[in-house]
Parts: structure tokens; C-alpha cells; sequence
């Protein structure tokens, strides 16, 4: 079996992976970074969750540190794009993580923030910069930043990318990168326009494909029942009650909804946690270790903040609110069935959550079984133990940053109720509004059966 010693990474590397517990590297990891060590061009078709920024971002600190030198001012060294700020910052994190033995610098740039700082960060030059593609763009265009001294580009999520018009951005970015660089380019998919793109910036690449995942729909027990928005939680008390649940994720679209669910839950005597981008790292960590340890049951998650979450043993998924990217469920129901045990994935699907579905149906190729409502549902719905409150916070630091965007809502007159305000990964602030919305992929996927990946 390859271990982490074998690819002659730099002392601090090691120091740093040590640290984190990575013992034995992932199947992208082991594909791709025995070729990365040796300067070549890489293809990677993998899926965040598979080990990729590792995969890609080991090897980039080796080659800094192998070859030591300050980046010029206004430059970077390694430049990765990413198509959203959450990636992004997530990114930089598992840089400054496996560079922490290391004097390297890492910035992150993305659109929505003020741009002052951005530009004061990048005036002496950063070692590795993480970037979305607008704020990029911006950021050249002011002379805050150049391109010029690029020695590894990469794009991740490229297949995302498109889909969320960053194309004629990335032609853009192309012209600017010097010709003498080593480049890294990875998709979850990769139909005939992704593979035209990965064209434009590789040179004579390796390819790299973990293991498809699609599979991984038809080993899931998948169930569906129909139900009133409103009237989930009824039905997830009756789920919890009937079901034998050893372990059971639920996944809601919105941090909100998140929090509400463990509330009503609560109100009800039914522990459970929930994990997602509003909780601090501590929180998320607690009820991680709590979820894996069995000392909870239920955690109750967004997709963003699932990411990453391998948890053996959950025999449940439960769909709360169904995403409305296909392959966001196969990710979700990937949870579960894992290592030939049979898992259960059950998707609570409300009147205009019915085309998500047929999306789903039409990507995974598979049809869940229905499941009707019980016949003393009503009873049910009025008899549901109201909700714990929210804990009330006067204010200040640790103040949960959901509240205080609702709280200032409510104070300019707004409802902040209003409709689902989806945990879509924020694009990049540069873009037009609509642009940023999480759509169902129309392309693709579908074209490319079996594309999406997991670690096995
Ligand atoms: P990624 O696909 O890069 O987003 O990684 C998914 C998750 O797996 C992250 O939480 C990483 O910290 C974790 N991870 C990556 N490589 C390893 C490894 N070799 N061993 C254990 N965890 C890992």
C-alpha cells in the first residue's frame, strides 16, 4: 500500500500531514502525485470529496519549497481558480494547512468583498493565490495584479466553471499566463466542451480518473414520498420513529432550515445536530465527532458543509429538501451504502420540489420507490411538539452571523422568510445576479454517465 512517505514530499509536508492524521493517501492522490512531483501537466476527473486539493495542492508546496524565492510584487507563484468563494476559501484553507511548517503565503480573492484589501494583500506578492475568476479579472485590470510569473496554474471545478459562464473569463486568464508553467486541470465531468477547454491550457497531460460513482445510486435504497413543504417535519418525526436508524444524515438546502429542523427535533426529545457554514469550526467539529463516536444519531447538514463528511456506519440518508443539482444527490446518497452494507436514502419532496426529481431520475438512472403518506398523517402534522426557541443573543462576538442578517432584514422592513434562501456556494461577485443562482445541470452529466467519483 503507498503511504504519504513514499512520494518524497518535503520534510514539512509531512510534518504537516502528520499533524492532520493523513496516513494513507486517496486513489487521486496516489494517481496524481507521483507525476505532479515530476513537473507534468495533469487531467484530473474527480469530485471534490475525493482528496483532490491534497492531491493537487502537496506537490505545488513541494515544487515552492524545492525551489525557494520570493514571488514578485503584484504576483503569485501558484494561481488556482476556482468557480465559487466557498471552494475557494476551503482551498486556501487545505493550503495554509499543509504548508503550516512553511513560511509560504496564501491569499484568497473573490468577488462580494471590498477589493481595497485584496489589493493591499497582493502588493508584496503571495506565494499561492486562490482566486474566482472575476475578482481575478478585476484585480488585473486595476494593476493590482500579473500574471506573469505563474509557475503552476490550476483550475478546479472546471466543468462548474462553464456552467456558470466563466468561459470567455478563462480564455482570459489564458492569454495572460506565461507559456513556461505546469498546469493542473480538474472536472467531475468531462464531455467534448470541457475537454476542448482542458486543450486550451494542458501540455502533453497525464490523465488521472478515480473510481465513477454513478453506481452508487443502483446499491442505495431510494425512497421518495410527496409531501407539503410545511409538513415535513411531521414526517421526519415519523420517519425517526418508524425507521431503524443507526446512523442518519439529513440534509437541508439552507442553513436555516437546518437549524430549524434540529430545533423541532429538539422540541420533540430527539437529539441532533446540525453542521453548516453559519457554525463555527469548534461547532462543526463537536458535532462531528459526536455523529462519528454514535454519540448522536442525527446530523443534520447543508451540502456545502457535508462536503468532506465520511462517516462509516449511516445507514439513513434523508433528504429533507432535495438539491436541485443531480449530482448533488448522488453525493448525498454516496453517504450511505458504503462498503457493500445496504444504505437507505428517503427524499421528502414537496409540490415544487417535483422537476429537481425528475432531473435526479433522469441522471441516476433510477427511480425511487414511493412511499405514501400514513393515514393518520393530519394527526400527525397537529400534534407536532412545537419547536425549541432559538437562543436569543444580545449581540456582539459569537452572535450567530444567520440571526444578524435576519435581525438586520427585519429592521430595513424585510421578511426574512421569504422564500428558501439557498446555501448556493456564492459565486464570484463579479457576476451578473442571475448567473450566481445554484440550476439543475442540463448538460453534461448525463452525457457522461458515471463521471461523478467518490474515494472508494
Ligand atoms: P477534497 O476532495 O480535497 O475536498 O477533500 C475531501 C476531504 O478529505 C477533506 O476534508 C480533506 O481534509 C480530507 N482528506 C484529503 N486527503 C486525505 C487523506 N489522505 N486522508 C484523510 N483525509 C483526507
Amino acid at each position: 500500500m503507498t503511504t504519504f512517505n513514499d512520494f518524497g514530499l518535503h520534510a514539512d509536508i509531512n510534518r504537516a500531514l502528520a499533524a492532520k492524521d493523513y496516513t494513507v493517501p486517496t486513489p487521486i492522490q496516489v494517481q496524481a502525485i507521483p507525476p505532479l512531483m515530476k513537473g507534468r501537466d495533469l487531467c484530473g476527473i474527480a469530485q471534490t470529496g475525493t482528496g483532490k486539493t491534497a492531491g493537487f495542492a502537496l506537490p505545488s508546496i513541494h515544487h515552492l519549497l524545492t525551489y525557494p524565492h520570493r514571488a514578485t510584487p503584484r504576483g503569485c507563484r501558484m494561481l488556482v481558480l476556482a468557480p465559487t468563494r466557498e471552494l475557494a476559501a476551503q482551498i486556501a484553507q487545505s493550503c495554509r494547512d499543509y504548508g503550516r511548517f512553511t513560511k509560504l503565503s496564501v491569499s484568497t480573492v473573490f468577488g462580494g468583498v471590498p477589493i481595497n484589501k485584496q489589493i493591499r494583500e497582493l502588493s508584496q506578492g503571495v506565494d499561492i493565490l486562490v482566486a474566482t475568476p472575476g475578482r481575478l479579472l478585476d484585480l488585473i485590470d486595476q494593476r493590482a495584479l500579473r500574471l506573469d510569473d505563474v509557475e503552476i496554474f490550476v483550475l478546479d471545478e472546471a466543468d462548474q466553471m462553464m456552467d456558470m459562464g466563466f468561459i470567455h473569463s478563462l480564455r482570459r486568464v489564458a492569454k495572460l499566463l506565461p507559456s513556461r508553467r505546469q498546469n493542473l486541470f480538474f472536472s467531475a465531468t468531462m464531455p467534448k466542451e470541457i475537454a476542448g477547454l482542458a486543450d486550451q491550457f494542458l501540455n502533453d497531460p497525464v490523465t488521472v480518473s478515480v473510481a465513477p460513482q454513478a453506481t452508487t445510486a443502483e446499491k442505495v435504497r431510494q425512497q421518495v414520498t410527496f409531501v407539503e413543504q410545511k409538513e415535513k417535519q411531521a414526517l421526519l418525526h415519523h420517519v425517526l420513529k418508524g425507521e431503524e436508524i443507526d446512523r442518519a444524515l439529513i440534509f437541508t438546502r439552507t442553513k436555516h432550515g437546518a437549524d430549524r429542523v434540529v430545533r423541532h427535533l429538539a422540541g420533540a426529545g430527539i437529539q441532533a445536530f446540525a453542521i453548516h457554514g453559519n457554525k463555527s469550526q469548534a461547532q462543526r467539529t463537536t458535532a462531528l465527532q459526536a455523529f462519528r463516536s454514535g454519540q448522536v444519531r442525527l446530523l443534520v447538514a447543508t451540502d456545502i458543509a457535508a462536503r468532506g463528511i465520511d462517516v462509516s456506519g449511516v445507514s439513513h440518508v434523508i433528504n429533507f429538501e432535495i438539491p436541485n443539482v443531480p449530482e448533488q444527490y448522488v453525493h448525498r446518497i454516496g453517504r450511505t451504502a458504503r462498503a457493500g452494507a445496504e444504505g437507505i436514502a428517503i427524499s421528502f419532496v414537496a409540490p415544487d420540489e417535483k422537476t429537481y426529481l425528475r432531473d435526479i431520475e433522469r441522471v441516476t438512472r433510477t427511480k425511487a420507490e414511493p412511499v405514501k403518506l400514513p393515514d393518520d398523517f393530519n394527526e400527525m402534522v397537529r400534534s407536532l411538539p412545537k419547536p425549541v426557541q432559538a437562543p436569543r443573543n444580545t449581540g456582539g462576538k459569537g452572535r450567530d452571523p444567520q440571526r444578524q442578517r435576519e435581525d438586520a432584514q427585519r429592521r430595513k422592513g424585510e421578511n426574512p422568510n421569504r422564500g428558501p434562501r439557498r446555501e448556493a456556494p456564492a459565486g464570484d461577485g463579479a457576476q451578473p445576479q442571475s448567473k450566481r443562482r445554484f440550476r439543475p445541470r442540463r448538460s453534461g452529466v448525463g452525457a457522461h454517465k458515471g463521471a461523478v467519483t467518490r474515494v472508494g
